[in-house]
């Protein structure tokens, strides 16, 4: 690696703030951390498609390409982090600073610093003699809503070329992921007829609606267990949490309204519609004894898991180049929507455990190794 060049792309693509958040004050666009990607992507001869992503505050995509026609390996990166707060930090966030052989900055693995590993593996090598292309994807708002990926993933899907491997930067220690849950959070909500305590046959009570349906998705959980079964989770099946219950107003009264919020992590195999209908089925025995009192709906749209369908020689060439056993692991990521385009991995340099805390730093030492492993994938693929 050229050292100075590497730590020059990482002191250029932390020095810009480009956190997101749901609040408006802390959201900060994006495009500067885009434009800088294509100045060091423009010179190296790739073609760069700088798109605006609806529903956010002027945040863009990136999908930048070199070499012609479809295929070839793409990698990709959010471009955003989360807020920091300088009290919390050792040296200033938006600045690289070296100590003790660790390069400290906002974003530095959770991971713009991503961006400076790819740039720095293109220009240590002789692309003029790529087979396939070589995409640089570079999304927004991944710490909040996901909508860079969401809407990255709809063009590209319906694009005419598009890449057939994706690789995600994100903090894996250069672990090769290739499986994560996914989430479906639904609301019951169960309508009661209030009337005094002293007489309950005289109302009907919600929370008793409620507790029968408590005890249908308590079933439901563990006919789960015995229904999907992947080993490469360390919880390997389908869980249902009760996270949230609300109802009644006084002792004194009959309970009119009773609610619950549960989540379902889905797995590959157990998608969110599967598990919907199995939510629905649990239910309906105490739908029909009780018309027209309990709705059953999501809460916000879910998402699902990622994995399940990487090709056994995908996961050899990662375990190959890696020299690490492929993965599951529990975050989410943009894997969910990268892997409608193309068969997914996650992997990149640094450690999850740093990610969103203050002092986020990368061990240099992973720096030199980590590169290796991305100029291998490049030559097993493009060349
Ligand atoms: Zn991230």
């Amino acid at each position: 690696m050229n050292r100075e060049r590497f730590l020059n792309f990482y002191k250029e693509l932390i020095a810009i703030s480009s956190s997101s958040s749901e609040k408006p004050e802390e959201d900060v666009s994006n495009e500067e951390v885009i434009d800088l990607l294509i100045s060091w992507l423009a010179p190296l001869g790739f073609s760069a498609d700088k798109i605006p992503v609806p529903g956010t505050r002027g945040k863009f995509n990136l999908i930048a390409k070199l070499g012609t026609g479809s295929g070839g390996t793409a990698f990709s990166g959010h471009t955003d982090t989360v807020p920091a707060n300088p009290k919390l930090w050792t040296s200033p966030p938006f600045q690289t600073e070296i100590r003790n052989g660790r390069l400290y900055g906002l974003g530095t693995i959770d991971m713009k610093g991503f961006f400076a590993f790819v740039t720095e593996t293109l220009y240590s090598m002789d692309l003029g003699k790529i087979q396939h292309p070589v995409w640089v994807l570079a999304t927004a708002d991944e710490e909040t809503t996901m909508n860079g990926a969401i809407h990255m993933s709809e063009i590209l899907r319906k694009a005419p070329e598009k890449p057939d491997l994706i690789i995600i930067g994100e903090p894996t220690s250069m672990v090769p992921v290739v499986m994560h849950k996914g989430q479906l959070v639904q609301v019951i909500r169960c309508s009661g007829i209030g009337g005094h305590a002293s007489n309950p046959g005289k109302g009907l009570s919600a929370i008793r609606i409620l507790h029968k349906c408590m005890s249908a998705l308590y079933n439901l959980e563990d006919k789960l267990k015995n229904m999907y079964t992947e080993r490469l989770f360390e919880v390997p099946y389908p869980t249902i949490n009760i996270g949230e219950i609300r109802g009644g107003d006084a002792p004194n009264k009959i309970a009119d309204f009773a609610e619950l919020v549960f989540e379902a992590r889905l797995m590959p195999g157990a998608s969110s519609d599967i598990i919907r209908s199995l939510s629905k089925e649990a239910l309906s025995p105490i739908m029909a004894e009780f018309p027209n009192r309990i709705t059953l709906e999501d809460a916000y749209p879910p998402t699902e898991a990622f994995g399940g369908g990487i090709p056994e020689n995908i996961r050899t060439l990662f375990s190959e180049i890696s020299g690490k056993t492929p993965i599951a692991v529990n975050y989410a990521t943009e894997a969910t929507y990268f892997q409608k385009v193309a068969t997914t991995v996650v992997m990149g340099p640094g450690s999850i455990n740093m990610a969103h805390q203050p002092d986020e730093y990368l061990e240099l030492s992973e720096a030199e190794p980590a590169l290796q492993v991305l100029r291998k994938l490049l030559e097993k693929t493009v060349f």
